[in-house]
């Protein structure tokens, strides 16, 4: 990405960016100390990056899609039907491989699975959308996700990439329809 930074006269204070094409638009004012500039312009970088990769991960996999194939496999005979209005990638989860909205019904999945293999994405974005339905990491939410037959290997292989694992102890501490906490963060 390039660069272009735009000092103005009349600018008093703030800065604003915009991407042109792959060039980065930058105006500034035209008093700005360098040192201050400098990091406002990586900070934007960061920011424009961050959006981009977003964008380009979700067109090479459809969320969606992938989503709905296997609400189909594994919560068609469910209880409660289960509801996912949104499911997306996030560039922010790094530690974290997964988060829940369960009064929204909306999912974000870190970047990361986008590179590894199929089933282990699989069972993130299973454990999250049975989430949906258990806001916690009780057993009857274990018991949803054990449908996924390759629950315990991708588990393996998430702690094995340095992933937390689901805290056991996070039990029976939160049920739906609580109002406390409608985030389920794993
Ligand atoms: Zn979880």
């Amino acid at each position: 990405m390039e660069v272009k930074i735009i000092r103005s006269e009349k600018r008093k204070r703030g800065m604003d960016a915009r991407l042109l094409g792959d060039t980065m638009i930058v105006r500034a004012p035209s008093d700005i100390p360098e040192d201050k500039l400098q990091k406002i312009v990586e900070n934007f970088k960061k920011r424009f990056e961050r959006r981009k990769r977003k964008k380009e991960l979700s067109r090479k996999v459809n969320l969606v899609e992938i989503c709905h194939k296997l609400k189909e496999e594994y919560f068609n005979n469910v209880i409660n039907p289960l509801e996912v209005k949104s499911i997306e990638y996030s560039t922010e989860q790094t530690r974290k491989w997964g988060v829940c909205n369960s009064r929204n019904k909306t999912i974000r999945i870190s970047h990361r699975l986008a590179e590894m293999p199929n089933w282990v994405r699989d069972y993130v974005i299973v454990h999250e959308m049975a989430h949906i339905l258990q806001p916690n990491h009780s057993k009857k939410f274990w018991k949803l996700v054990g449908r996924y037959k390759l629950s315990e290997r991708a588990r393996g292989y998430l702690i094995a990439k340095g992933y937390k694992d689901t805290d056991e102890s996070d039990i029976e501490n939160k049920t739906p329809n609580s109002g406390e906490q409608d985030e389920t963060i794993c």
